[in-house]
């Protein structure tokens, strides 16, 4: 366990990088997207190096990769940590003004710049258990980018906790600051192999005691249905108007289940994103989502059988259904490797934190990395409100996410 002496660095190098505009884009077909985010990334670099970790260096595509080496006898598999420098596209990132609120006695927060904007007690059911500790919001009028920039300053911390703490034996610990992971972008230049690590955690989860071992599966599907078109005043028994039938098609769709907004827990969907085109051709994209592979598959029938009941409506029309697959629940891949999970509640559990396991109704960096080699479940980094103005996090639980990590790397040399 870290003891009382030790003096914490997450504050000061959190309230640092909020500083850092890195918001990334999602129009940009550049990577990084923005290069915006390497000015974080270049004072990352220089941190690792001050802390006297000289491998540190900034890749060619903007990920930050960095060994803390191993000071043990023994045969320890080397894991990594991974957080993400960009925030959110959603909200403004720029002139960030952290304010923090000490010692929270309850009720609502007013943001100051903006007293529209409040943190309400009674919608956050998370403040209840914040009586006493001291909560970093924003001044109202920007995002605070504690997504992801608390799993950074977790990280950071950690490195400098091992550094000033020579005699704490751990086997070498990998670390990756990647970009673009809000515009699910984060592993596409992700090199696993130069990093290094055999098993990754990624920090960049939200309530303290977090562990996400489950994501959704995910495919994308895109529709072309294609019409028959004539010049309209010729058009008697000859056209067939792709507009109707991929109107038909949407009308056809269920309106009380298979979709995000009639579907919660465990259940999966089908959501049209965009439908596009003329009277001769109509594209609709979908997104499947289900937690279980077979599943995503019946959806993606059920879709295509009503497509196909559209189509047959229309006598002359024809479609073409194409599947895309996105990603897939990393706990197919995380099922084979249980200690990764199990030194995560092990941690946990030595540090008195209740462990909260849910499945999450979306992706993560993990989802993707899982597949390539590199089975990586998601910690909490103690963060609130992502992706809103009134985002928020605690010190106490960024503070519990420092000891998390230096607790993992800890029971990883234990149990070598
Ligand atoms: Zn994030």
């Amino acid at each position: 366990m870290i003891d009382t002496n030790y003096n914490f660095t997450f504050l000061e190098r959190f309230l640092k990088y909020v500083k850092v505009d890195t918001q990334s884009d999602e129009e940009s077909t550049t990577f990084p997207s923005d290069p915006k985010q390497l000015d974080l990334s270049r004072i990352l670099v220089e941190e690792l190096k001050e802390l006297g970790i000289n491998n540190a260096e900034l890749d060619e595509h903007g990920y930050v990769m960095a060994t803390l080496p191993s000071n043990t006898e023994k045969d320890v598999t080397p894991i990594a940590f991974i957080a993400h420098v960009d925030t959110s596209p959603a909200v403004t990132g720029k002139n960030v003004n952290p304010i923090i609120h000490k010692n929270y006695q309850g009720g609502d927060i007013v943001l100051p710049n903006d007293k529209s904007k409040v943190i309400v007690y009674d919608e956050n059911p998370e403040l209840k258990d914040m009586i006493g500790f001291d909560i970093i919001t924003t001044d109202g009028t920007t995002l605070l980018g504690a997504d992801d920039k608390a799993g950074v300053a977790e990280i950071m911390d950690a490195l400098n906790y091992f550094i000033k703490n020579p005699d704490v034996k751990h086997g070498d610990i990998k670390i990756c600051f990647t970009p673009d992971e809000e515009v699910g972008r984060g592993t596409e230049k992700f090199d696993v192999k130069k990093l290094g690590a055999k098993y990754a955690y990624t920090i960049d989860g939200g309530t303290r005691g977090e562990i996400e071992t489950e994501t959704f599966s995910a495919d994308a599907v895109e529709i072309k249905i294609t019409g028959k078109n004539v010049h309209p005043g010729y058009a008697k028994d000859k056209m067939v108007n792709a507009v109707k039938v991929a109107s038909h098609f949407i009308d056809l769709l269920p309106k009380d289940k298979f979709s995000p907004e009639t579907t919660e827990g465990r259940e999966g969907y089908f959501h049209c994103t965009s439908v596009n085109g003329n009277e001769s051709e109509m594209i609709c994209k979908f997104i499947i989502r289900d937690f279980i592979d077979e599943k995503l598959k019946e959806l993606e029938t059920t879709l295509k059988e009503f497509l196909d009941k559209a189509v047959a409506d229309y006598p002359g029309s024809s479609a073409e259904f194409k599947v895309i697959e996105q990603y897939r629940n990393m706990v197919y891949v995380l099922k084979d490797h249980p200690m990764v999970e199990e030194y995560a509640l092990e941690a946990l559990k030595r540090l008195d934190i209740k462990p909260l396991q849910t499945a999450i109704r979306g992706g993560t960096d993990g989802s993707r990395l899982s597949y390539m080699g590199l089975p990586t479940p998601n910690l909490f980094a103690g963060g609130h409100n992502f992706h809103a103005y009134t985002e928020y996090v605690a010190i106490q639980d960024m503070e519990m996410a420092v000891r998390a990590i230096v607790e993992i790397a800890k029971i990883w040399e234990e149990r070598a």
